[in-house]
């Protein structure tokens, strides 16, 4: 792939792996860095560039993709201390695939502004299934001619590229598309667990709602693969999905919208991540929702 001297990937994560080998395979210029070595030898493994630290990866970098937690962490790594964007080549492209939350998103793009550093959010959707095809949406958010710059390498990593508008828009579309998805989750497990106590089959049931309008992403993906055999393993941790559905109600709050069940689903969300353990599967919000207390409400 031409066009670019360096590209830095921050976090090699169950994501940035399959996404920096993507790019990779197709010819780009990776240096990977993350702080967990086992990460770092599953890229050099697959031939892929490391760097043993974050500046030695970013140093004379035309673009740096990150792939962290959030948004808060992509902050740490470029500005903490000395900060990482200072070893970039002038003009960089910072591009931000993680899930970030869209207002602090907006904050770090005027302060990288500052610095001569252009930032892009392309936070993408899909699941590691789809970063190893190459198959993500990307939900990409800033100015036109700084996305048309790094097309290649979103479209190498993704098959449907979303302009979204502003910086911090597909940060916002993100959270809100992981709201929805949540929600259809959360429905479908409990409608499962009620079905099947009054007789109902789990699997016929799943059949029955793909057929019917109670059809959603996980009512196709979800329950047969994950949720009926209790193999709660797709590759989503719990405590990240939680933190997407707080960014969405946070957005919520910050633009004065009620948003009732946002508020709902966030404290079912939040109470099983503090039940779980921290490395919990989002799927076991199923284990979760079986055993969680039922609030108190008056029969009408
Ligand atoms: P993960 O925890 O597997 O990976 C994150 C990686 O970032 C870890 O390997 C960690 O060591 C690394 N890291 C942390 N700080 C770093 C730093 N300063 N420099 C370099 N590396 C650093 O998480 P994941 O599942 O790959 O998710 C990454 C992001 O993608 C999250 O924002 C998540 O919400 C989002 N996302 C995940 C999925 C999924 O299916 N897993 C799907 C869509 C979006």
């Amino acid at each position: 792939m031409r066009g670019y001297k360096r590209i830095a990937f921050l976090g090699l994560g169950k994501m940035g792996l399959p996404m920096a080998r993507r790019l990779h395979e197709a010819g780009a210029p990776v240096v990977g860095f993350d702080p967990v070595e086992p990460t770092r030898l599953a890229f050099a493994a697959a031939g892929g560039a490391v760097a043993s630290t974050a500046r030695e990866a970013v140093s004379g970098a035309d673009v740096l993709i990150t792939m962290l937690p959030n948004g808060k962490a992509v902050r740490a790594a470029l500005l903490r201390g000395e900060p990482l964007v200072v070893h970039c080549a002038a003009n960089a492209i910072v591009i931000d695939m993680s899930s970030s939350a869209p207002v602090g998103t907006r904050e770090l793009a005027d302060e990288l502004a500052g610095r001569g550093v252009h930032l892009l959010d392309a936070p993408v959707s899909g699941g590691v299934k789809r970063a190893l095809d190459g198959s993500l949406a990307i939900m990409v958010g800033g100015p036109p001619e700084v996305i048309a710059k790094v097309r290649p390498l979103l479209e190498t990593m993704g098959k449907s590229i979303f302009e979204t508008g502003a910086v911090g828009s597909g940060h916002a579309m993100k959270a809100l598309n992981n709201y929805v998805s949540a929600a259809g989750l959360t429905a479908a497990c409990e409608a499962l667990q009620i079905g099947e106590k009054f007789g109902l089959d789990p699997v016929m049931m799943t059949d029955i709602l793909n057929a019917s309008t109670g059809r959603n992403n996980s009512t196709e993906v979800k329950l047969k693969p994950f949720v009926i055999p209790k193999n709660y393993a797709s590759g989503f941790s719990l405590a990240l999905m939680a933190k997407d559905l707080r960014t969405a109600d946070d957005l919520a709050m910050h633009l004065d919208v009620p948003a009732p069940f946002s508020q709902a689903l966030i404290e079912i969300w939040e109470q099983a991540a503090d039940a779980l353990s921290a490395a919990a599967d989002h799927m076991a919000i199923d284990a979760y929702l079986a055993t969680a207390a039922r609030p108190h409400r008056r029969r009408r």
